[in-house]
């Protein structure tokens, strides 16, 4: 007997065992199975292994169902999840969960409807009587779940009799959380005719010379499918484009039909734009982008990973095009990961136009089909894809990848915070492509500190472009005194006055305008009015956050608190004030100063529906509208060319943020969103509004040193033991009752120092401690990098099982957030 290993959709610690039935087959790796867990429950799995060792201390459940006949998932995928579970600290359930697209794991009730091409008569005649009575009870209603029917038949083995009625296909198992998958279909056209038929066509165009109508439409028909070229075979015509072009209704078309001048016919495609048009050949490279691709190509001989450091506008999308182009020609697969959906609309143009239908692309945004025809696509292709994605492309089954490309891989939005796996997509990606034996390709202006370490201690390759194309400047940056802006009364309270200037020249000049507003901005965060004082942690190198609720002054990584002062203790004025203002009040009041042009405001609120990022892309691209006004969106890797100046509101919010990371963060939100900035010919300027002038983080970015920002940086986190010097993982603890949520965290963060002594920070409230009626707790684990992290894995759950039975632990839900960024 043989028995899987069944990864449930369900944040379990294990997989689950259940036996392979006698007559199944089929059931390999990668498979994905229906089982019952639990008394009622029916779930899809995905099959992880296949061994012949009965489980212990309990008895196993045969498979219910093997629903494809052949894997969705492939065996490296399976190994990659493992991984994430081990590394993440989470369930495979967990990984699975996330990375198989809903339409292919209808969860926890599955429901049998009668197949629509069967015939009820016929198969019924040589059914057994149990088999019989399902079928007849499916058919009278219109869709039902294994358990309605087991109940309702009293046949306690219902799936062993459901199972042959599925395999002949009788019943069907229609998925209730989504509609069942079915692939697009679209109306064709052709010509009764072979292709080539000339004389054919002579007679068609008799039968339609009665009506212009009809001739129009037959003529666009021979115009569009090239059908009477002699070189070429005809291409598929779609009916709706054929009855647009030809001006005809549907009336017409199908008198045309019923003469037998046009077939229509289905055809199945896939939910992506078919690319019809030329691609375009890669523009050349550039002497010096030339350079670096060689050096990136020379540097994947020995590295695995190389880190292309490209100040912004110096042709990384380039040099990226023609690695991959080298590779798709290698017969291999390529992923290229950007941080944000939003990012996917200007690429995907600019790749459409190089690599035609050989594109595809995938990110939560798409409709649950979409997600499934690309994963079936992958799956079943053997063409050599490119494949452009936000971070769930990790989980695509591939094969044979050849290169996955990590754009901008300093940013934060690469790892998942809620829910788990809490995995970080670039970390994950180096992972996959090791898995595949191909090489990552990271890319940035701004390296995250860890990256740029590895890579310079030879961890990574390091391959630098420092110059613009076409030796466009970098913009020119002045940071902007708020303090003194305001005693001067030059500034109107948003706006400084070269701000203003500067946006005034550029509207009178036909140019435009991006204005650049923290979202965290929103939260509130405490300054001193009057001299620009921040209160700042004794222990660690981070601001303290306002809480209301308590009225003090907080760390959020040792715990250290304060009461706010009532008078600032810097300058002794009555003036520390706890604010924050937001993108909305901000372009209403750009819109008044300059009235009669056109500004728009690009946030989360403003783009919260599938094609609005793309339309107020669009419209600022075509130069429909002058002044942008954004939230970090609209600092990364766009590409606009009339854009001369950039104003930065209020680089306070970003300096300030409580995190061991605020300064890199900083530091590569404001060099990305200058990099928006005289990205052509024309000189950029960008201003950058503070009440900190002096602050050194904006000093680096005015001489846009990343070097010296760096070697700034690597020192602190090294004197204050921060990645890449340790591993951080956040140990949350949630409980619906705040007083047991503080005696949880604390028995844990004992029982950890037990193991990890000093290494255990906390536990500490979160900044915000109360999450959909949970209250949160958190500890900081600060562990040697070079840690392994299932041992870590290990030693976690051992001291939550000698906790496990602590009433308090047991209500309380544990997780955990390893590498938080
Ligand atoms: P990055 O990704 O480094 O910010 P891009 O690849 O977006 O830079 O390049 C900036 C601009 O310069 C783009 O408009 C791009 O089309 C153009 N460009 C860069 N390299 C070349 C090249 N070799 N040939 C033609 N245009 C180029
Ligand atoms: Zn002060
Ligand atoms: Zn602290």
């Amino acid at each position: 007997m043989l028995f899987a290993e069944v990864v449930l959709p369900l944040p379990l610690y294990s997989s689950f065992t259940y036996s392979i039935p006698e007559g199944m087959e089929g059931v390999v790796t990668g498979s994905r199975v229906l089982v019952q867990f639990g008394r009622r429950k029916f779930y899809t799995g995905i099959v992880a292994s296949v061994h012949p060792d009965a489980p212990e201390g309990y008895s196993v459940k045969p498979i219910s169902l093997l629903l494809d006949p052949t894997p969705i998932v492939r065996f490296p995928q399976l190994r990659l999840w493992q991984w994430i579970a081990d590394y993440y600290l989470c369930s495979p359930g967990e990984v699975y969960k996330a990375a198989i697209p809903t339409g292919l794991k209808p969860e926890s009730t599955t429901f049998l409807s009668l197949s629509p091409d069967c015939d009820l008569l016929e198969a019924s005649a040589s059914l057994k009587e149990e088999e019989a009575r399902i079928l007849q009870l499916v058919s009278s209603e219109k869709r039902l779940s294994i358990s309605d029917i087991e109940s309702r038949t009293e046949i306690t083995n219902a799936t062993s009799y459901i199972r042959p009625l599925l395999e002949q296909g009788v019943l069907e198992v229609a998925e209730a959380v989504v509609e069942k998958y079915r692939p697009k279909t679209v109306r064709m056209v052709r010509l009764s005719l072979r292709p080539g038929d000339h004389d054919g066509v002579h007679r068609l165009l008799d039968l339609t010379n009665r009506s212009t109508r009809q001739q129009n439409a037959l003529m666009a028909y021979l115009d569009m499918s090239g059908f009477l070229s002699t070189r070429t075979e005809p291409k598929e015509v779609e009916r709706d484009a054929l009855m647009q072009r030809a001006g005809i209704t549907p009336g017409i078309l199908k008198a045309m039909v019923d003469k037998e001048i046009f077939e229509v016919y289905k055809k199945s495609v896939n939910r992506f734009q078919d690319f019809d048009g030329d691609t375009c050949p890669i523009p050349p490279l550039t002497e010096i982008q030339r350079d670096a691709f060689d050096a990136i190509a020379e540097g994947f001989r020995t590295k695995e990973v190389m880190l292309l450091h490209g100040v912004t506008g110096s042709g990384k999308t380039e040099i990226y095009a023609h690695l991959i182009d080298r590779v798709l020609n290698a017969g291999r697969q390529v992923l290229f990961l950007v941080p944000e959906i939003s990012l996917t609309t200007q690429l995907t143009d600019r790749l459409r136009r190089l690599f035609g239908d050989r594109l595809l692309v995938y990110h939560s945004k798409f409709s649950d089909n979409e997600r499934v025809d690309v994963w079936r696509r992958v799956l079943d292709s053997h063409d050599p894809l490119l494949i452009l994605g936000a971070r769930s492309a990790v989980f695509l089954p591939f094969h044979h990848l050849g290169l996955v490309i990590v754009d901008e891989e300093h940013e934060s939005s690469y790892k998942q915070y809620d829910p788990a796996p809490r995995y970080n997509a670039r970390d994950t990606a180096m992972v996959l492509a090791s898995m595949h034996g191909a090489k990552t390709l990271l890319g940035s202006a701004t390296p995250a500190v860890d990256t740029y370490y590895k890579a310079l201690n030879g961890k990574y390759g390091l391959v630098t472009l420092s110059e613009r194309f076409e030796g466009a400047a970098l913009p020119t940056v002045e940071i902007i005194d708020m303090k003194d802006q305001r005693k001067r009364k030059l500034s109107d309270g948003i706006l400084s006055q070269p701000l203003r200037l500067a946006t005034e020249q550029a509207m009178h000049d036909g140019k435009q305008a991006l204005m650049f507003q923290n979202r965290r901005g929103f939260a509130p965060f405490v300054v001193c009015r009057n001299c620009g004082w921040t209160p700042r942690c004794t222990n660690c190198d981070v601001a303290l956050v306002y809480h209301k609720h308590s009225d003090l002054l907080r760390c959020h990584y040792c715990g250290f608190s304060m009461p706010l002062p009532p008078l600032c203790p810097a300058c002794q004025e009555n003036s520390v004030e706890v604010y924050g203002y937001g993108t909305e009040r901000i372009a209403e009041e750009v819109h008044r100063r300059f009235e009669g042009y056109r500004v728009g405001r690009m946030d989360l609120d403003s783009t919260r529906n599938k094609d609005a990022f793309q339309e107020i892309i669009e419209d600022f691209s075509c130069h429909n509208m002058d002044i942008l006004v954004g939230t970090q969106m609209i600092t990364k890797g766009l590409d606009f060319g009339d854009v001369t100046v950039v104003g930065v509101l209020n680089a306070d919010s970003l300096l300030n943020f409580p995190d061991f990371r605020a300064n890199e963060r900083a530091f590569n939100m404001l060099e990305q969103v200058a990099g928006r900035a005289g990205r052509r010919s024309d000189a950029g300027y960008v201003f950058i509004q503070t009440t900190d002038p002096g602050n050194a983080v904006l000093a680096h970015v005015a001489a846009h040193d990343y070097k010296a920002f760096y070697e700034m940086e690597i020192q602190s986190r090294e004197r204050l033991l921060y990645p890449p010097f340790s591993r951080i993982i956040n140990i949350f603890l949630k409980n619906k009752n705040s007083t047991d949520a503080e005696a949880a965290a604390h028995l844990f963060a004992n029982a950890l120092r037990a193991t990890f002594g000093p290494r255990v920070l906390g536990p500490e409230k979160p900044f915000v401690s109360r999450v959909a009626t949970w209250y949160l707790q958190c500890i900081m684990l600060k562990i040697e990098s070079s840690a392994s992290m299932s041992k870590v894995k290990r030693i976690l759950r051992t001291i939550y099982e000698s906790l496990a039975r602590d009433p308090r632990i047991k209500s309380s839900v544990i997780y955990y957030d390893v590498d938080p960024a």
